[in-house]
């Protein structure tokens, strides 16, 4: 029921805007807030979600709503104030922050698909003097009648299947009355045929008892709070999270668990079925019809446990008591489109509006939520050792400066990791390598000028991918044939030089050929089950060695797995990213946290050009607590992230020239909303604490043939940082000449 003649209205434009129109008389009853509208925008008809109601407008002639979609409003008001506070913290519109809330299949609404079903009518004649009749006139139709007769019941396609008839066939055969066709909607239930075994509590140990204690404690007292749960890997976090959910459930409120999209397998989810009865599940590799069931199961109140990738963060559940972030550092819970929100930070807004409790589980938590607890922010609990005091496994440092071929270049293998595969393999136990570049060979230049081979469009090298035949580019997966001439001077002498996973395997193959080896990185899963698969046949024993990417280092427990190998622990190190350490640091613990699962216990090898980097020699020593106070004496001194906040700008377009200038412009903007009149900066503070970096071409220059610039903006707090970045939020950001991007708290520096 609308109390106001006007409806408040925001669409999925980039700008934080609510925009007015009228309400009919017809729709007064209609139209409330957190429902879908149909409104007519410019020259089109658009939906928008209605925000407010309202008597007064300044805008003199407003157009009318044309329909109103929902019969029960779509959104909460707790959701809606989300969506505000998205809004304002990423600069994005509020209509933007909204799109993110229902899923694409929801929005559109699924159409029932229905599905012919073929049954033998039971009465008057039998089968028999059926098929007689119709024999010698309509084999076709008799083969059908028999294939029919033998189930009963069947779907047209696999009648057509069984006795190669066509549709004709089965009209002809319900026009004499011998069958019937009834049309039945198709259901895809997520769970059809599974049973979930149903666990029990384990006996916690110790530690787990402090952490369950303490978070139990917080749920029943519905107070806004985060627990971050510090515990290294194997030491039992989900044991925690089963048991604090569980309180949750016993007082009747509800419970959300994110987890990185890779970890959400089946194991994962089996964990969660197996506990609780009310389990849904959200993410990516759900059919549409699963999806849209499972969305509507929680928003009809049907779920008592949410499971789900970074987006479940916006599942529509009621009277939620706790939301377990998983493995809170991980990059993936930032998406990397408008809006750019981070499900981390999303989760403890939303459990401000719900007065829920926060749990941030990760072995090596991100400095952020590390340097929350250290200021009393966030509460802290530490999981110091394994279940069963396994200990952590022993990791040993390459320096692969010294691992070279009697003077002919360097080794992708050390003596030393080849000699330990041997061994752990002899005992047939397992081995998992880490490379984390795919493809057979990621820099192609000219022996004779130098001249390194890029991608046409962006400013990246090119891979070479030696079972495609081409050389593809990462960034715009452009592909192209691979030269046999120097595209510069024309010499043939075209160098292949590094190694990818495809080359890597390779040669792991020619040198251990006894051995089942599986290559596991985004070009051979490409399949919806492809990961699955490989990781049961892993978990089998069918396979001895397990190569792959940065997917294989999340979340695995294999105790077969005796040996880790991590091949080159170099590719983030040096990127101008001022997170590459940590990010260095968390998947060297990720992956040794692999192995050293069972009484056989575990070994870990780091090949590294840097084996003095504090992220590496920490890593090895498994010290969070020493990496974190090191890299935050260097954040302090930078003023990076934790103490700093950052916002980036980004600028794109055809070309160059038109770029740079709007990027200088947009700096001279945000510099004045920086520099006040009287000299001063912003919030009396000193130059090191505020400012704006750049304008600067961006580190890869070019994507898709478009020139980037970037601009960071650095502020003491976010407060400040919206202060600065709102002098340009009314800045047109889809122009034709050139585009603009606001990222804040940015992920991805590249
Ligand atoms: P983490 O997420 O911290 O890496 P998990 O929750 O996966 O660790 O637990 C590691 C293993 O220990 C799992 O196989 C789990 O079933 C087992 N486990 C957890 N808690 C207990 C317990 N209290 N007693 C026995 N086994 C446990
Ligand atoms: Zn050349
Ligand atoms: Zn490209």
């Amino acid at each position: 029921m609308a109390y106001g003649k006007f409806a408040e209205v925001v669409l999925d434009i980039p700008l934080n805007k609510k925009f007015h129109y009228n309400i009919p008389p017809s729709f007064v009853n209609q139209v409330e807030i957190g429902k879908r509208v149909k409104v007519p925008f410019g020259r089109r008809t658009v939906v928008g979600y209605c925000v407010g109601l309202t008597n007064i407008s300044d805008v003199k002639t407003l157009k009318d709503i044309i329909h109103v979609i929902d019969t029960t409003p779509i959104l909460s008001s707790k959701m809606l104030g989300v969506a505000e506070w998205m809004a304002n913290f990423y600069f994005c519109g509020l209509g933007e922050a909204l799109e993110s809330f229902l899923p694409s299949v929801v929005k559109k609404g699924i159409k029932s698909r229905t599905i012919n079903v073929i049954r033998l009518c039971k009465d008057g004649i039998s089968v028999k003097e059926m098929i007689s009749t119709i024999k010698k006139r309509a084999p076709i139709q008799a083969r059908a009648l028999e294939a029919l007769a033998e189930v009963g019941e069947i779907t047209f396609p696999e009648l057509a299947n069984i006795s190669k008839c066509k549709m004709d066939s089965v009209n002809r055969l319900r026009d004499r009355g011998f069958i019937t066709l009834d049309k039945v909607e198709v259901s895809d239930p997520l769970f059809a045929g599974k049973h979930f075994k149903k666990t029990v509590h384990f006996s916690s140990t110790e530690e787990q008892e402090v952490a369950i204690r303490l978070i139990k404690r917080k749920v029943r007292e519905r107070k806004h709070s985060v627990v971050l749960l510090k515990g290294v890997t194997g030491s039992g976090k989900t044991e925690v999270y089963l048991q604090a959910i569980s309180e949750v459930i016993t007082l009747g409120m509800k419970a959300i668990v994110l987890v990185p999209e890779i970890s959400l397998t089946p194991q994962t989810i089996e964990r969660f079925k197996s506990r609780f009865d009310r389990v849904a599940v959200l993410h990516s590799s759900l059919t549409e019809r699963q999806r849209s069931d499972q969305w509507w199961d929680i928003k009809n109140g049907n779920a008592d446990v949410v499971v789900g990738a970074r987006s479940a963060i916006f599942a529509p559940l009621e009277d939620v008591g706790l939301i377990v972030i998983d493995e809170e550092h991980e990059n993936t819970f930032k998406q990397d489109t408008s809006p750019r929100y981070n499900a981390r930070d999303v989760s403890v807004v939303r459990a401000a509006y719900e007065n829920a409790v926060v749990v941030l589980g990760s072995a090596t938590p991100s400095l952020e939520s590390f340097y929350n607890t250290e200021i009393g922010k966030y509460e802290c609990v530490t999981l110091k050792n394994r279940v069963g005091h396994k200990p952590l496994p022993r990791v040993e440092v390459i320096d692969m400066r010294r691992e070279i071929f009697g003077g002919k270049g360097q080794k992708p293998i050390s003596d030393y990791l080849e000699l330990s595969m041997k061994e752990c393999l002899s005992k047939k136990e397992q081995v998992l390598l880490l490379l984390n570049r795919r493809g057979f060979s990621p820099f192609i230049s000219c022996r004779r000028c130098g001249f390194v081979l890029k991608c046409k469009r962006c400013d990246i090298s090119l891979t070479y991918h030696k079972k495609k035949e081409a050389v593809i580019c990462h960034y715009c997966f452009a592909e192209e044939p691979v030269p046999r001439e120097c595209p510069d001077c024309c010499s043939p002498g075209i160098r292949f030089t590094g190694f990818g996973t495809e080359r890597m395997e390779e040669l792991i193959r020619a040198r251990f050929p006894q051995y089942n080896l599986l290559r596991m990185d985004s070009d051979t899963m490409r399949g919806r089950d492809s990961h699955e698969k490989a990781l049961s046949a892993f978990r089998r024993g069918d396979i001895d060695i397990l190569l792959g990417t940065q997917m294989i280092a999340k979340g695995l427990d294999f105790p077969n797995v005796t040996l880790v190998g991590v091949l080159s622990a170099d590719t983030i190190v040096n990127l101008p990213d001022f997170r590459a350490s940590e990010k260095t640091f968390q998947l060297l613990c990720q992956v040794a946290g692999r192995t050293g699962r069972s009484a056989k216990g575990g070994k870990v090898i780091v090949q590294t050009y840097n084996p003095e980097h504090y992220s590496i020699t920490y890593a090895a020593t498994h010290d969070y607590d020493g990496f974190a106070k090191k890299e935050l004496e260097y954040r302090k001194q930078l003023y990076y992230p934790p103490y700093g906040r950052l916002a980036r700008v980004v600028l794109r377009g055809k070309k160059d020239l038109d770029v740079k200038e709007k990027a200088s412009n947009i700096a001279e903007k945000l510099m004045n909303a920086i520099k006040l009149s009287d000299g001063s900066l912003l919030a009396g503070l000193r130059k090191d604490k505020v400012g704006v970096l750049g304008p600067a071409p961006a580190p890869i220059v070019r994507v898709k043939d478009n020139y980037r610039w970037h601009l960071i903006v650095k502020a003491d707090s976010f407060k400040n940082l919206h202060t600065i970045l709102k002098s340009i939020e009314n800045e047109n950001r889809n122009s034709k000449k050139v585009q603009m991007m606001i990222d804040v708290d940015p992920y991805m520096l590249l």
